[in-house]
């Protein structure tokens, strides 16, 4: 797609109109469908209230603190850098956690982007396995979003043995969860660090702090946001990039981007 071609379009329908066929058609899978779901109703959910009841200000700068302390010593300065799979291993080797690389294609496969376990059994580390059959964005918003439950989970004291599989229908459930929510807000930090989050969600005249409540992103910031990430992680939405893929990825920029935007008008952060 075209970015001027979502003028008059919400960012949603200008991508919708190009899979809706597809999604209705004999072969349609139920994950296709899913994910369609997904996307429609991550844009009209609220992120405010969400984000206030899971985490306050303080705890999200103390998840930010910890972050920076061990992992990512520029977060919301710099956007995070990507790397291939198994440089993330190596550069992230001495956290205290080990790593499973699987490339999983097909519906059931391609669906999963990760997915963290604490408990793995006396003596051994806590385990972060990463589907590598995706984008390198994909991918590297993976190891972030389970490398923050590492941290998060010593953050919180977490009982949890393991944290739920990142998929996607994974994000609006991740609303109701401090804990993904946590892991969400370090990646959606990674992506759009301050300067990079002020100049997309806040210098549009539109976005006043009563409107996050309403939910849908204008879709002058939606142009934005897909220029940045074409720009900055080389994920662009064009015919190059599969539907199953496409839709999954758009419910995680709809959900990463309503979250950084979220923490700006809520938090200042
Ligand atoms: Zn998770």
């Amino acid at each position: 797609m075209t970015v001027t071609a979502a003028k008059n379009m919400s960012f949603f329908d200008v991508l919708a109109s190009e899979v809706v066929k597809a999604s209705k058609g004999p072969h349609a899978s139920v994950a296709f469908r899913n994910a369609s779901a997904e996307v429609r109703s991550l844009e009209q959910q609220d992120y405010a209230r969400p984000l206030r009841r899971s985490l306050g200000r303080s705890e999200v700068r103390e998840i930010i603190a910890e972050a920076r302390s061990s992992v990512w010593p520029r977060l919301n300065d710099e956007s995070v850098t990507l790397v291939s799979p198994t440089e993330f291993t190596r550069r992230w080797s001495g956290l205290g956690v080990q790593f499973q690389l699987a490339k999983l294609r097909g519906a059931e496969g391609i669906a999963l982007l990760g997915f963290y376990v604490r408990e793995m059994g006396r003596s051994r580390l806590p385990l972060i396995c990463v589907n590598t059959a995706h984008h390198p964005a994909a991918i590297g918003a993976a190891f972030s979003h389970e490398m923050g439950h590492h941290l998060v989970g010593q953050l919180f004291d977490s009982r949890k043995p393991h944290a739920q599989l990142l998929t996607y229908t994974a994000y609006g459930e991740h609303l109701d969860d401090p804990e993904e929510l946590a892991a969400d807000v370090l990646v959606s930090l990674g992506v759009f660090p301050e300067t990079i989050a002020r100049r997309i969600f806040l210098e549009t005249g539109k976005t006043k702090k009563s409107e996050s409540a309403t939910a849908e992103l204008p879709t002058s910031v939606s142009a934005k946001v897909l220029n940045y990430f074409e720009g900055r992680f080389g994920l662009s939405f064009g015919a190059n990039l599969p539907s199953q893929k496409k839709l999954q990825y758009l419910a995680a920029v709809v959900h990463f981007a309503k979250l950084r935007r979220a923490l700006l008008a809520e938090y200042d952060i």
